[in-house]
């Protein structure tokens, strides 16, 4: 380890800045989303079974929640434009704007070069936990989802039902498309109800049992066309390992809702980015 320099202390105590101030974004209008969502019935339920993915559509205009049932239950969630897969929910920038973790208010953004809000968080019965003494918190923009090809570096072992393959299974069943042609469209995720956060000692990502209980839900309004895939993950309330058959799991619904029209009144479809992506040349 190299010696510190003389003012290596002044330097650590210059004070940080946010890299993205989110107050020029276009307003999110909560009482808006709130009274359309005390008109909306649901139209449309998806059970997702333990251990495995399903896929369901959210018109844009409508909103979808992921409902905890049976016992605690992490998903993991991919967005799609419905009409572009190459439109897809974007995990990190939504990370640069809203944080570590999202809540009421956040929205979820698509890839470049659309880069606008696919779905807004309207409603968080897990809002109450905040973030805790470790540093953890629910629903993560930090962690990618659990896959075969990292448990295999790691354990050496074949696990079929990691919530990469559950999402690429789901996928090519909803399109018909075969396997392979399926699993590129799949993407880091939104972790529903998972409680993560990073170490303060080694900065490494943890995740502790999650705090959702049979009856929470997290609600989403979708702001375009949607395509959801969500996986039940085989971690369950991921309280102590995933990528096995060795954790308790439940099933997640997820319910699709319509509000009255006459409730949407002022909203509109967000637009793409309007970057004229000349880059300069
Ligand atoms: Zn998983």
């Amino acid at each position: 380890m190299q010696t510190p320099p003389p003012d290596a202390e002044r330097r650590r105590a210059i004070a940080p800045v946010i890299c993205y101030p989110t107050e020029t974004l276009p307003p999110v209008d909560l009482p808006l989303y709130a009274d359309a969502l005390g008109t909306a019935e649901v139209i449309d339920t998806v059970i997702v079974p333990p251990r495995d993915a399903a896929c369901f559509s959210a018109p844009a205009g409508h909103f979808f929640r992921i409902v905890s049932s049976e016992g605690p239950q992490v998903g993991d969630l991919n967005l799609w434009n419905a009409q572009d897969l190459s439109e897809r929910f974007y995990s990190g920038k939504t990370r640069a704007l809203h944080g570590t973790h999202v809540t009421t208010g956040d929205r979820l953004w698509s890839s470049f070069p659309a880069l606008r809000p696919m779905a807004t968080i309207v409603a968080d019965s897990l809002d109450w936990y905040g973030i805790d003494a470790f540093g953890g918190s629910v629903h993560d923009v930090i962690g990618t989802r659990c896959d075969p090809y990292t448990h295999r570096q790691l354990s050496g072992g074949t696990y079929h039902h990691c919530c990469h393959s559950n999402l690429t299974r789901a996928l090519a069943a909803r399109l018909g498309l075969p396997i392979a042609e399926a699993e590129p469209h799949v993407h880091d995720v939104l972790n529903v109800f998972m409680c993560t956060g990073f170490t303060r000692d080694t900065g490494q990502y943890f995740m502790k049992a999650s705090p959702v209980r049979p009856g929470d839900a997290l609600t989403f309004f979708a702001e375009i066309d949607l395509l959801g895939a969500l996986s039940a993950c085989p971690g369950g309330d991921c309280s102590t390992e995933h990528s096995s058959d060795a954790a308790s799991c439940h099933p997640l619904i997820v319910e699709i809702l319509r509000p009255e029209p006459a409730g949407l009144t002022g909203w509109a479809p967000p637009p793409v980015n309007g970057y004229d992506r000349s880059h300069g040349t």
